[in-house]
């Protein structure tokens, strides 16, 4: 009989949806009459954009004629898209890209729980904490997390706490890191870091060896300035990070899938004879080998974000949801909550009342006001005494919560 790969078996179930659905359910019938407002959700709501919706009948008009029709592609992604994602997400912020340094795929999830592959299953990790849980999960399944504690944190995984006390600002760990996952703006907290503080990280990375993996599916989100979109906007940082990025949540893709990877050729790890290897060496190699590419529409698709009618389509969806976390943001804040993030980010934070669990607000918040949100303790133990909501539900709803929660708080 084959034998499992055991690290599966520490992984313990992942509860937090499900325990939440089974809360509300039993609310529903308790409360058949209640109208509901769900402020958890983690996925869109609007449609994709025009342009993409066009882009992708040509694609599959094209792919009905002899002439016209494609099969397998390139691994990597074919060169309009990756040009044109050059050329728009990173040209104009001064980073000069390779095609060759761009792996199109069908989304950060997949990029971000894989690119273990290619590293030791000795290397120290460190994440931030509340983290997404895709970080700590992949790193279980390859032997680098240790064991699970009683504290809820592994044994073996560095966890940098971002809590109201340190801003959201994770400290820089005074011992060196094998790799470090950043992801900004932040999911769960929608906080984000400035130039400067990226620089730091940056700066350690460079002095200790250490690989950031940086992941910006939201970047979409960012309206302020001096907070980068990407790392590489940070000298040096070609040397030590690889970049995630995601059309999920910037145009709607969670259905359609499709994302990319920037691995410079400039980053590198060791072998354990101390020999450098280029990253993107092994990264391609890894992806020729398990991945046979992002399907052909849907890179048409992710080309047209980038038409001129794509980035206004684009921009007026995120603006909407934007507008949504404005509008949570400004009630909560005004019904006295602490509450972080939702500016560039669709993602608000907010600190539960003194001496209230997570877990307490979410069943007053659901039995009070009929409004459910995400406890922020199931993204990790510094996401104790906080509960994320997000902005992609529709307007009338964040409305309707905020005229709901001024009451319930007057
Ligand atoms: C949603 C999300 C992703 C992305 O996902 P894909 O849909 O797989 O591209 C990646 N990272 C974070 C932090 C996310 O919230």
């Amino acid at each position: 009989m084959a034998i499992v790969n055991e690290n599966f078996l520490k992984l313990p179930g992942s509860y937090l949806f499900s325990d939440i659905a089974k809360k509300v359910n039993a609310f529903k019938i308790a409360h058949p009459e209640a109208k509901l407002i769900r402020l958890g959700i983690g996925d869109v709501t609007r449609p994709l954009p025009p342009a993409c919706i066009e882009a992708m009948h040509r694609a599959v008009d094209e792919m009905a004629h002899a002439e016209t029709f494609r099969g397998y592609g390139p691994e990597q992604g074919y060169d309009f898209l990756i040009e044109a994602i050059i050329a728009n997400d990173f040209a104009p912020r001064g980073v000069q890209l390779k095609a060759s340094e761009v792996f199109v795929s069908d989304g950060a999830k997949s990029d971000t729980g894989n690119i273990g592959d290619i590293l030791q299953g000795c290397n120290s990790v460190a994440v931030t904490d509340p983290v997404y849980p895709v970080y700590i999960d992949s790193n279980v399944m390859s032997g680098r997390a240790g064991d699970l504690q009683e504290d809820g944190r592994w044994s073996r995984i560095t966890y940098l706490p971002c809590t109201a006390e340190n801003g959201f600002i994770p400290q820089i760990p005074d011992i060196r890191m094998d790799m470090v996952y950043l992801c900004y703006p932040n999911n769960p907290t929608g906080t984000t870091l400035t130039k400067e503080q990226l620089k730091q990280w940056v700066d350690y990375a460079l002095a200790n060896d250490s690989l950031i993996l940086f992941d910006a599916a939201y970047e979409a989100f960012i309206r302020e300035d001096n907070v980068p979109h990407s790392i590489y906007e940070i000298e040096g940082a070609k040397q030590c990070a690889i970049e995630f990025r995601s059309f999920s949540k910037t145009a709607g893709f969670t259905g359609v899938r499709c994302g990319y990877t920037v691995v410079p050729e400039e980053v590198m790890a060791r072998t354990s004879n101390g020999e450098r290897v280029s990253l993107n060496r092994l990264w391609n190699r890894r992806q020729c080998t398990k991945f046979n590419g992002t399907s052909y529409v849907t890179q048409r698709a992710a080309e047209a974000i980038y038409s001129p009618e794509g980035k206004k389509q684009v921009k007026e969806t995120i603006d909407y949801y934007l507008e949504n976390a404005r509008i949570m943001r400004e009630g909560f804040i005004q019904a006295g909550f602490q509450v972080f993030g939702g500016v560039n980010s669709p993602y608000l934070w907010l600190k539960t009342p003194e001496g209230c669990t997570s877990w307490q607000f979410f069943d007053r918040l659901l039995n009070d006001v009929h409004v459910v949100g995400t406890p922020g303790v199931g993204f990790g133990p510094s996401g104790e005494g906080y509960l994320r909501l997000t902005a992609f539900g529709k307007r009338e709803d964040c409305i309707e919560a905020m005229k709901r929660i001024a009451k319930w708080t007057k």
